[in-house]
């Protein structure tokens, strides 16, 4: 078997402070957090209480639909972050890792467009990433076992179809 890197939900907790904790040490002050659904979303949640900010956005990429199992490219899918929202910003992109970095460059190219300023926060980074975050737990080259998706859903869902 494959080593992997166990993230257990109590490490997470002291992950995701320990990350929040570089963003305000850097001085940087986010606007709004962006988070890349959906492991993004609890690593977005924790940083937006850590750092005290309330203004929460999400957008969905697709990319994995396994272990190392990827699609060609990174797909967006609703919902699309509102240009209005993002104006002028100053967004902390959130995300639970960069490993192609293909997923973040999406992102960071789709900011760059309508933002002031983007930084990116990851829990870990893999040392290949073409996208490299200003903040980052741990680095690892591992495959890492999240604590959201390490168990299967509880249900069985098959040719499930998001909305398009
Ligand atoms: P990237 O676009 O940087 O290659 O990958 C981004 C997304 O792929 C992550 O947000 C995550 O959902 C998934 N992913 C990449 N590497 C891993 C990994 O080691 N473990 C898990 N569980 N997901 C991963």
């Amino acid at each position: 078997t494959v080593e992997r890197d166990e993230l257990t939900w109590e490490l997470f907790g002291s992950a995701s402070r320990q990350l929040a904790r570089q963003v305000a040490e850097g001085g940087f002050e986010p606007d709004l957090i962006l988070s890349i659904a959906r492991g993004g979303l609890f690593v977005a949640g924790a940083l937006g209480y850590a750092l005290d900010v309330k203004n929460l956005h999400v957008m969905n990429v697709e990319f994995y639909t396994g272990v190392d199992q990827r699609l060609d490219l990174p797909v967006v899918l609703p919902p699309v972050p509102n240009a209005v929202d993002l104006a002028g910003a100053k967004v902390l992109v959130a995300d639970d890792v960069a490993d192609t970095g293909a997923t973040l460059k999406l992102v960071r190219d789709f900011c760059a467009e309508q933002v002031a300023e983007v930084r990116c926060a990851v829990v870990y980074e893999k040392p290949w990433t073409t996208v490299s975050c200003e903040y980052v737990w741990r680095r690892t080259d591992r495959w890492i076992n999240f604590p959201w998706s390490t168990l299967p859903p509880v249900v069985r869902r098959e040719g499930q179809v998001l909305d398009a």
